[in-house]
């Protein structure tokens, strides 16, 4: 029998941020992710901003662990070693009424503590990026925000937690749970763990998983958000994030410089029933096109190269705030529910709320004297210079070989990828750590010989190497063989 102090369900970015909180103490710690990987639903299909806090209502929780958590992104980054651009966002107002709306919005902002947050007019915002619609009259400025790879960011804490004895298990579907005595047996597809607490954080799913313990306090909604991506060879990078001023539900399409040198044009929002629909329609993308070009005129639609969806979980009837408590009736049970925006900066807000609530809980929390908070990354051999690259391909040939020609990603990077403590095992998995298939072709060259690779190094057939998730092989049978 599996047998924990704490188990995790869901390793999106608030399960992976708590399973490196809690790998910094003397615990038996798991996390369970139903996926083939980590951060591979609501933490893959967003924007990647971390947002300063200046629009979460003063005095929410979701306020309070917002600021905290983008607080801490700076030195995560470096412990961690993930890639954090830190332009700040810059909301722009275009008429009176904005301006009123971000005048607001800067007072809502000071009340949360948001640092260094301005407002600025016309010409300071050109100054930050002359790209900007020259129709702007004001700006608030936020220089704390910046921008993460989410799915990095969910790998680099899901990794960091292994390295410091908190495994991450894939392919781990909670199907069951039942308090017997002062344990919870947790039922997987093929699994029994017995664990002391709980921590849920299943994204859209956290009604169901509360809903297993007998907990019906809570109703997760998904709001269905599409984004496009803008190729580099568009031929400039954004100074700063941009927003329109912000609507009722969402804070409007944004233009997002990416830590690659990309362009995200993010995202529309819809509430749907099917927590499985991720459909992109035409009207969400001329949608999120029109909104690019009132921010960033520039930005032209023969440069996009891709669109994807994601849902944020919504708690519904909570006043769109944060809900993380430990259930009354449940002892040892710990919901983390709705987090919607701003869930990616905010993570280590709370991951670091949920630990508090644990050692209220009872956990008994000694600090690890060996915990090391440092990660070390695959080299990224388009970035090194010359003379690394020789000295690299003289100590493994297989930096010699570049697969991905469209982000130059060659196949010593892809083997490290698979062989990481919590490493890649399916294509979108190599893709996530290491750039290949992400490039202009997305993967149209480069996926049969990432599919050998994988094959190869996990000692599988190819006919078995999965896209992403279960039943999405990409070879069926050998023509050439007959077969
Ligand atoms: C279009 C869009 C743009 C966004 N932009 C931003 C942004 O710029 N900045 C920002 O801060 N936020 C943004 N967000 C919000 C952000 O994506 C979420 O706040 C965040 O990803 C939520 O993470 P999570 O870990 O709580 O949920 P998820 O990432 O959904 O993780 C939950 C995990 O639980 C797993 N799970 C579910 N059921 C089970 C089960 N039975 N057993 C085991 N595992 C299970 C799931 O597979 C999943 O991996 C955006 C969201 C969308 C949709």
């Amino acid at each position: 029998m599996n047998q924990y102090d704490v188990i995790v369900i869901g390793g999106g970015v608030t399960g992976t941020a708590v399973a490196r909180e809690l790998s910094k103490f003397e615990l038996k710690a798991a996390l369970l992710e139903a996926k083939s990987d980590v951060g591979a639903a609501s933490t893959k299909g967003n924007g990647g901003v971390t947002h300063s806090g200046y629009d979460a209502k003063a005095g929410t929780l979701k306020a309070k662990v917002n600021v905290r958590g983008t607080a801490m992104i700076p030195k995560l980054a470096k412990e961690l070693n993930f890639k954090y651009i830190n332009r700040g966002t810059t909301t722009l107002g275009f008429t009176e009424e904005d301006k009123i709306i971000l005048k607001k919005l800067y007072e809502n902002g000071l009340s949360n503590g948001v640092p260094k947050l301005k407002l600025i007019g016309r010409d300071e915002i050109l100054k930050i990026d002359e790209r900007v619609n020259k129709d702007v009259v004001m700006g608030l400025r936020a220089p704390t925000a910046g921008v993460v790879d989410p799915f990095e960011l969910a790998i680099a804490f899901a990794e960091n937690a292994a390295e410091n004895g908190v495994p991450t298990f894939r392919n781990q579907e909670v199907k069951s749970i039942k308090k017997e005595d002062d344990v919870f047996i947790v039922k997987t597809q093929d699994k029994t763990y017995i664990t002391k607490y709980i921590v849920n954080a299943a994204g859209v799913y956290g009604s169901e998983i509360a809903n297993m313990v007998g907990i019906m306090d809570y109703v997760v909604k998904g709001r269905l958000g599409e984004i496009l991506l803008v190729d580099k060879a568009i031929g400039f990078e954004l100074n700063s994030v941009f927003f329109p001023t912000p609507g009722k539900d969402t804070k409007g399409v944004a233009t997002i410089p990416t830590p690659d040198g990309n362009i995200l044009i993010g995202s529309t929002a819809r509430m749907v029933e099917d927590k499985e629909d991720l459909s992109v329609t035409r009207e969400g993308i001329m949608d999120l096109l029109k909104g690019a070009k009132l921010l960033v005129p520039d930005i032209d639609e023969k440069y996009l190269i891709r669109q994807f969806a994601g849902l944020r979980p919504v708690a519904i009837d909570r006043n769109n705030d944060f809900v993380i408590e430990a259930s009354k009736e449940v002892k040892g049970f710990v919901n983390v529910i709705g987090i919607q925006s701003p869930g990616i900066g905010a993570a280590p807000g709370i991951a670091e709320y949920v630990i508090d609530i644990l050692s209220n809980e009872g956990l008994p929390l000694e600090e690890k004297k060996d915990f090391n908070p440092y990660r070390i990354t695959i080299e990224d051999f388009s970035e090194v210079d010359d003379d690394v690259k020789e000295k690299l391909i003289k100590e493994d040939p297989l930096y010699g070989n570049i697969i991905c020609r469209c982000e130059y990603v060659t196949e010593a990077e892809i083997v490290r990828a698979i062989h990481r403590p919590v490493g890649a095992t399916t294509v979108d998995g190599v893709k996530r750590r290491v750039r290949a298939g992400m490039g202009r072709c997305q993967g149209g060259f480069c996926q049969p010989k990432v599919v050998s690779i994988i094959a190869r190094e996990l000692n599988i057939s190819p006919e078995e190497v999965l896209l992403e998730n279960i039943n999405s092989n990409i070879i069926f049978g050998n023509l050439k063989n007959g077969r």
